[in-house]
Formats: structure tokens, sequence, C-alpha cells
């Protein structure tokens, strides 16, 4: 049986729902030593996370991954046991198959096999690896690339392995994602009778003209090939069900997936300036789900076009959507970044897949791209 097919089923035995690495860290560790790599494990909290290098000095190219999945739920809904890797008619099916278990045994293979064929390559060649992605994602890559700053470590690319195509095998690549923002808004008014509207404060009625405000704001035209800046509300509450009581307070969740014309903190103080026009008395947390990234032209996105070319006959559309990932973290080091991996279609599903073809092209694909970075 070829490498990457069995490595990526060795992987998928291991049950690492996130954050619990589950031995898939050591077992790849122990095969990079024997290629030569240095292989620094760094363990943050309950978190297991991977930093291996082969070479020296610049070019920096890091392949960056993660071995933790979400939960399988149900194993009846499973056709067939989520951690028991099962061929069938040419797709390989089990928990992580697709995100990101095989991009994850594609980058050693490529790794494996580079530097085998160029033990002097010039610059380096890093492999980082999380086992908490998919879950609160602080003590991964997250941790790991303040370490990496506070050590000066300069990263020159990145190639994250997420499956990011749409119907066959590298017909998109990833060059940038946007940013997200999460808010709590509580706005305090005076809780009253209904026929007594005088003596309370209705803090729905503060809040529906700034929230209103906010909702149908055009905050942007888009950047690039990114949509424009939105902003959702996600869930209001207030009241107790009496419809005599004005209720006291009003809590309002909501988000903004923002492109780089903005940072959370710019977007932050504009809402806080529409809050205050209006003037609510309100509190507010704000949680930021990581900044936006772009990539512009230059020789990653150059080299990652050509192979993909190459290995699918055409070109690849370039991307900047979907939610987040972990090259979120990686982009503020100065790195180019992007996302090239298999078909995105049954990720986090039940019957998660990679047909098994595909598999076996990813390690030449992403040898292709180290090769013509360090070769
Ligand atoms: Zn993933």
């Amino acid at each position: 049986m070829n490498d990457v097919l069995q490595l990526t089923k060795n992987l998928i035995e291991r049950r690492s729902i996130t954050p619990d690495d589950a031995g898939c860290l050591p077992l790849i560790s122990e095969r990079l030593e024997k290629s030569g790599f240095r292989c620094e494990s760094l363990r943050y909290g309950e978190v297991d996370n991977l930093w291996a290098t082969h070479g020296e000095g610049s070019p920096v190219l890091v392949l960056l991954g993660h071995t933790d999945v979400v939960p399988p739920g149900p194993r009846e809904a499973w056709s067939s046991d989520p951690f028991v890797p099962e061929i069938r008619d040419g797709v390989l099916y089990g928990r992580g198959a697709a995100d990101m278990k095989s991009g994850v045994a594609a980058f050693v293979i490529a790794a494996e096999q580079f530097v085998a064929a160029h033990p002097d390559h010039r610059g380096t060649l890093a492999i980082l690896l999380t086992s908490d992605e998919e879950g609160v994602a602080i003590d991964g890559v997250r941790r790991v690339a303040t370490t990496l700053r506070e050590r000066g470590q300069r990263i020159d690319w990145c190639i994250t392995g997420e499956p990011s195509s749409k119907s066959t095998l590298g017909d998109l690549v990833r060059v940038g994602r946007r940013g997200t923002l999460s808010a709590k808004l509580h706005v305090r008014g005076i809780q009253g009778h209904v026929a007594y509207p005088e003596k309370a404060r209705n803090p729905i009625h503060q809040a529906l003209p700034a929230l209103s405000e906010l909702a149908a704001r055009r905050w942007d035209d888009g950047y690039e090939t990114f949509p424009p800046t939105s902003f959702q509300i996600t869930d209001t509450h207030a009241g107790n069900g009496a419809n005599n009581v004005i209720p006291g307070q009003l809590d309002v969740l909501f988000n903004l997936r923002f492109n780089p014309n903005w940072s959370a903190e710019r977007l932050e103080q504009a809402c806080e300036t529409v809050l205050k026009s209006h003037g609510l008395d309100y509190a507010i947390e704000w949680q930021r789900g990581g900044e936006p990234f772009y990539t512009p032209e230059g020789e990653l996105r150059r080299v990652v076009r050509e192979v993909l070319m190459e290995v699918s006959g055409s070109a690849p559309e370039e991307s900047t959507g979907g939610g987040t990932s972990d090259a979120r973290f990686i982009a503020p080091l100065g790195a180019h970044c992007v996302e090239i991996g298999p078909v995105n279609a049954s990720i986090h599903k039940v019957d998660e897949h990679v047909r098994v073809d595909d598999l076996e092209r990813l390690p030449g694909l992403y040898g292709a791209v180290i090769g013509r970075l360090l070769a």
C-alpha cells in the first residue's frame, strides 16, 4: 500500500477529537526525525503542537495543519465507524479524511521526499501542526505564533493544507480570509409598568435606531476579491414574556465579517461611536475571532497557480471566501499565505471522505510547490 494512504489511515484511526491529539503528532515527529527534521514539541495547556524544521535561514516555507477533528456525532448516522478508515468504490471514509488528516499526511510524505532528493536545499522547510484548530484555538497556532514572534522567527511563505477545492482537486486556492468580530451588547433601561412609560425607560426603543443604523450601514465596497464587510445581528433578548412590563435590559449578539479595509480595533470604535451617538446606556463585550489577511500577487501565488494548472489543466479560482483558518495567526508574521487541499464537500459531516485518487496526487502537488520554492 502506498505511503500517503497508509499514513492517512493511521491518523484516522487515532481518535483525536479536539483538542486531544491521541498520538498523531508523536507518530509524525518520529517519522520526520528519521528524515533529518529537528522536531520541537510545544505543549500549551491541554494542547500539543509540533514545530519541525529542515535546513537553515531564509527563505522559510511553512506547511501548516491540524491533527484534531470535530466530534463524529452518533455512530448510527455513519455508514462505517468514523475511526475505522474504510475504502468503498475508490473513496476513503473516516472522520478527518478531508479535514485534514489527508492534507497532513500528504505534507509529511512530500517533505520526506523533498529532503531526500534535496538534502542541501536552500532556506528552511518547516512543518507546523496543532491539535487545537477545531476547538477554542487559543493554545494552538495562535500561541505558537506568539512564541515564533518572540524568537524573531521570520516566515516568508505558508501553505495550509485545509480542504479548499470545490469539486476537483486544485480547482480553487484561497489567497485570503475575512476577519471575524463578535459582540455581546447589553443596553440598560429602567423596568416599569407599560401603563406608565414616563416612569420607565424602554431599552428596546432606545436601541432600535442605533441597531438599524448599524444594520443599514455600507461599511465599504469590498477589497480586491473580498466582498463588502457585513454586520449581522444574530440574537436579541429582553423581557420575561409578560406584555405589561417594560423590560430593564436588552441583550443583543452581533457579528461582523470584515475585509482588510478594517481592523477589529477600528470596527469596535466605529460601532461604539454609533451606540454613543444615540445616547445609549450600555456595556459591550467584544470577542476578536481573527484579523483578515490577504496574500497579494507574488512568488507564492505564481508558483501555486503554475502547479495547479499542471495538476488540473486549468487555472484555479483564487478566492478569499469562506470562514477563517489558522493562517490568520501566521499572516501577521509577514508571511504570504495560501490554502490548497482536497475537496471540501464532506467536511464536518457524517461519512466524511476523500477520493483515493486525489489523496494519492496530493503529495506530488505539495512537493512540486516546495521544489519550486526551495530546491
Ligand atoms: Zn480543518
